[in-house]
């Protein structure tokens, strides 16, 4: 029996994972669970999975959680808001495996205290390696904690990897559906409203990832996610548009083979993979029908049109503070795209920009959560000047 905390359990991610725990009966055993706000959901999912710690991201909706629970809360031995709750969930002594699927950065902190107690970690939040990349790998390493991506493409790598000696991989290829304006024409891009751009061709997801997705600044991060978690340097990390979905993606080995994984695009399959590690377990989901898949489909992925992917190896090859600038920028960009205040091609133009910044400030290294936050925290004022200037323009 597996022993599983889950970070974010109202998101999607966590919703898919509350599947694999019910789908998986016997196998793992639900010990924590913290989410953000959405109490009448949580309480549902306490009821049914019997944690015995829970966490909620403020008082008040830990208080609802409460209420709805009456005596169907008997399990709770731990109930706990805020950033505190959080910790409380990821480092409980009885967890084996903590699931890091809450958004934001209240996750970095949690992130590492999970570490720092041990667990393996299976991690589905990108800031968390875009902003802390180099403290978390350092920390993992020290404490010989695994930890095992839950990103589709960096799930397949780990799958692709396996097996091989890492002297033989040349490459990393990560796969882009492209977005839904993959064949839009340059000059048309800027005229592309929020709802188009939220309307995902593959996968179903929130509005922030799936803008990143239109943009590719997601196939960015995911590069930077990649140097990471499998101590690759950026020349050696490849893109390649894939508009099916349905390769996650691939790694080349040294005589040329191209290794590569292919699944339905479910999100249950990359998190049973976390949680089975390293066994593998039946899963209830269709197999994916290659006949029926018929055609696949590759290319280049286009700069000129889409320069969040230029902008994000730019920020990789640069001090470690660049990666936190793209990523706050990038926020506060897609944020202002939402709200109508700015244009589509305004997002990679204000990234580009608070980049060009950030070079020109001289941080020291970035080694401790206090001086990725702080960087952080000058990004975004950056940004939102950037952003205001824009509009007024
Ligand atoms: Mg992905």
């Amino acid at each position: 029996m597996r022993r599983i905390a889950i970070l974010g359990s109202t998101g999607s991610i966590g919703h898919s994972a509350l599947a694999v725990v019910a789908a998986q009966a016997g196998r793992l055993e639900v010990v924590g669970l913290a989410a953000g706000r959405n109490a009448g959901r949580f309480a549902e999912q306490v009821k049914r999975f019997r944690p015995r710690a829970i966490a909620m991201a403020t008082p008040e909706a830990l208080c609802d959680v409460q209420a709805a629970l009456g005596a169907g809360g008997s399990t709770v031995d731990s109930a706990c808001a805020g950033p505190e709750g959080l910790l409380a969930v990821a480092t409980h002594p009885d967890v084996d495996l903590v699931l890091c699927a809450s958004s934001g950065t209240a996750a970095l902190d949690a992130t590492l205290a999970a570490i720092e107690a041990g667990k393996t970690v299976a991690l589905a939040n990108k800031e968390v390696l875009v902003m802390a990349g180099g403290v978390m790998m350092t920390a993992a390493r020290r404490r010989g904690v695994a930890i095992l991506p839950v990103d589709s493409e960096h799930n397949a790598i780990h799958q692709c990897l396996r097996g091989h000696d890492p002297a033989d991989v040349r490459r990393l290829i990560l796969t882009a559906s492209g977005g839904p304006f993959r064949t839009r024409a340059a000059a048309d891009l800027a005229a592309v409203t929020p709802e188009e751009a939220l309307d995902h061709p593959t996968w179903n997801m929130g509005p922030k990832i799936t803008i990143d997705s239109a943009t590719l600044m997601n196939k960015g991060l995911e590069v930077i996610e990649a140097r990471w978690l499998f101590d690759t340097p950026p020349e050696r990390i490849d893109v390649v548009v894939h508009p099916q979905s349905i390769v996650h993606s691939l790694v080349e080995l040294c005589d040329g083979s191209l290794i590569a994984q292919l699944g339905v695009t479910d999100m249950q399959l990359p998190i049973q993979y976390a949680f089975s590690y390293p066994d593998r377990w039946e899963s209830p989901l269709p197999p994916l029908d290659l006949v029926r898949s018929r055609r696949l489909e590759f290319d280049r992925p286009d700069v000129s049109r889409f320069p969040c992917l230029a902008h994000a190896y730019h920020a990789l090859r640069g001090p470690a503070s660049l990666p936190i600038i793209l990523n706050a920028a990038n926020e506060l960009a897609v944020a202002a795209f939402l709200a109508r205040r700015m244009p589509f091609d305004g997002i990679p133009a204000v990234i580009e920009q608070a980049l060009d910044a950030g070079e020109r400030l001289a941080t020291g290294g970035v080694e401790t959560l206090a001086a990725v936050r702080e960087v952080d925290a000058w990004a975004r004022r950056q940004t939102a000047e950037l952003v205001s200037k824009v509009e007024s323009s």
